[in-house]
C-alpha cells in the first residue's frame, strides 16, 4: 500500500467507480486532472538574494462549474499532492451540492522563513503566473494550509491590477472589508461540527458525554474545538506542528488560542484555567493525541497522520477528518476493522467551500448575507447532504466515505449526462 495521496485518490476513484459502473469516458475525466500547471517563481528576497521557488495549480474538474480550491505554502506540495487534493475538491464541491469543479495549488516553501513583504511579494508573482488561468468563472482559489485571508487579499490587488478591474470574485475566503464573507473564516470548523453532531445525533449519542482530541491548532482545529466544546464536548488535548497538551478534565479552545498567542506555544498553556491543575494538565507529543482513548479523534491538519503504522494505536470511537486525506487507505482497512465510524474529508471539511460558494455568489450578486444567514445555510447544507449521505450508506451497505463518494460521483455524472445530450 501507498501513502502518495494521488494513488490513493486515484484507487478511491477507481473503486467507487466501478462499484457505480460509471461510464469509462467519464472515469477518464476523474482520475487524471483537467489541467496541471507548474510555474517557476523567482523570489527576490528583502536581503537582495533571489531564491527560485516552485508553484503549481491543479485543475481538476469543472463538469460543476469553475474549479475551485485552496493555495497552500508548505515544504510538502509537489505535483502529486496537489493533483490529490484538487480530486478531492471535485469531489467536495459535489458533494455538499454547490456548481463548482475541483482545483488546487501551492507553493513548495515553509512560510514561516519568509517576512511579510517576502509573502506578499511570492503570492503577487505566483498570482502573474496564474492570471491567464484563474479569474470569477474560470478557477477561483481559497485559503488553504498557511495561506489566509491576507493572502487572498494580494491576490484580488494583483489580478485586478492585471486585467484593469476590481475583481473581488476571483478568490474566496477574503477579509470582509476586501469583498470577503462574514462566517467564511468559522465556517470549516462549524461544518465539520453540524456534521458530526448530525451524525452522534442519528446514532443516539449525546454529545455532552463525549470526550474530544484535536489535532491541528490552526484556523480549521481552533473552530471545529471550539464549537464542539460550545455544544458541551469535552475537548482533552489539543496540539499544534510542535508539540500537543491533553487535560483530562477539558480546555477551553478560546482561552488555550489567546494563551498559546501570548505565551508563543502550547505546553505552556495547560494549567491557566481554573478547572486545569498541574497535576492533570501534561505536555504530549502529537503522536500521542492520535492514539489518546477519546471518543472523537478530530486530525485537523495535514495528511497521512494515521497510516498502516499507527492505525491499530488508534483509541477513538470517531474520527472526524477535518484535514483532507489524514487517514492513509490501507489505515482505513484496520480502522474499519475495529469499527472506527469515520467521517471523511470531503464531507467533514466541505463546510468551507460552501461558504465560499456562498462568498462567491455575494460578489457577483452584490449582496451580503449576514453571519447568521451564514451559519443558517450552511447548518441546513451539511444536515441535508449528511442524510444523503446516512442514505447511500445503508443502500449500498458501504462506509460513510464510500457512501460520501457515491452522492458525489452520482451528481456529476447526472450533470455530465446532460452535457452530452445537450
Ligand atoms: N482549502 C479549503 C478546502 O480544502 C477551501 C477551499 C475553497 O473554499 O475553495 O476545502
Amino acid at each position: 500500500m501507498h501513502t502518495n495521496p494521488w494513488l490513493q485518490a486515484q484507487s478511491q476513484m477507481m473503486k467507487i467507480s466501478s462499484l457505480l459502473n460509471i461510464p469509462k469516458l467519464l472515469i477518464s475525466r476523474l482520475t487524471e486532472p483537467d489541467r496541471l500547471i507548474s510555474v517557476s517563481l523567482p523570489l527576490q528576497k528583502d536581503d537582495g538574494s533571489v531564491e527560485i521557488l516552485r508553484g503549481f495549480r491543479s485543475q481538476h474538474n469543472n463538469i460543476l462549474g469553475p474549479y475551485k480550491g485552496g493555495l497552500r505554502y508548505h515544504p510538502s506540495v509537489s505535483e502529486d499532492e496537489v493533483k490529490a487534493l484538487s480530486l478531492w475538491m471535485t469531489m467536495k464541491c459535489a458533494l455538499i451540492n454547490v456548481p463548482f469543479g475541483g482545483g488546487k495549488g501551492g507553493i513548495t516553501i515553509n512560510p514561516k522563513s519568509l517576512s511579510e513583504k517576502e509573502l506578499e511579494r511570492l503570492t503577487k508573482l505566483f498570482t502573474n503566473r496564474l492570471s491567464l488561468v484563474i479569474g470569477p468563472r474560470i478557477d477561483m482559489p481559497a485559503p488553504d494550509v498557511n495561506t489566509n485571508s491576507e493572502t487572498m487579499k494580494w491576490i484580488v490587488e494583483e489580478y485586478s491590477s492585471i486585467i484593469g478591474s476590481i475583481t473581488p470574485a476571483v478568490v474566496t475566503g477574503k477579509p470582509i472589508e476586501s469583498g470577503g464573507s462574514l462566517g467564511r473564516s468559522e465556517a470549516t470548523g462549524l461544518g465539520g461540527a453540524y456534521a458530526l453532531l448530525e451524525i452522534l445525533r442519528e446514532k443516539g449519542i449525546n454529545p455532552k458525554k463525549c470526550t474530544a482530541a484535536v489535532q491541528g491548532f490552526g484556523n480549521v482545529g481552533y473552530h471545529v474545538a471550539q464549537f464542539l466544546h460550545e455544544e458541551g464536548v469535552r475537548i482533552v488535548a489539543v496540539s499544534d506542528s510542535k508539540e500537543g497538551i491533553f487535560v483530562k478534565e477539558g480546555l477551553s479552545p478560546e482561552i488555550t488560542l489567546n494563551c498559546k498567542k501570548e505565551k508563543g506555544c502550547l505546553s505552556e498553556c495547560y494549567c491557566i484555567e481554573s478547572i486545569c491543575n498541574l497535576t492533570n494538565g501534561i505536555k504530549i507529543t502529537n503522536d500521542e493525541l492520535l492514539e489518546l482513548s477519546v471518543d472523537i479523534l478530530i486530525p485537523s491538519a495535514l495528511e497521512n497522520v494515521i497510516t498502516s503504522e499507527n492505525a491499530h494505536k488508534i483509541n477513538a470511537k470517531i474520527i472526524l477528518e477535518m484535514a483532507n486525506g489524514p487517514v492513509t487507505s490501507d489505515a482505513d482497512v484496520i480502522l474499519q476493522e475495529k469499527n472506527v465510524i469515520i467521517i471523511p474529508d470531503i464531507l467533514a471539511n466541505s463546510g468551507g467551500v460552501f461558504v465560499s460558494y456562498l462568498e462567491w455568489y455575494q460578489n457577483i450578486e452584490i449582496i451580503r448575507y449576514t453571519k447568521d444567514e451564514v451559519f443558517d445555510r450552511l447548518k441546513k447544507q451539511m444536515q441535508q447532504v449528511v442524510k444523503e449521505v446516512i442514505t447511500a450508506k445503508e443502500e449500498n451497505s458501504i462506509t460513510l466515505r464510500d457512501a460520501s463518494y457515491v452522492v458525489a460521483i452520482k451528481r456529476i455524472e447526472k450533470k455530465w449526462k446532460e452535457n452530452l445530450n445537450a
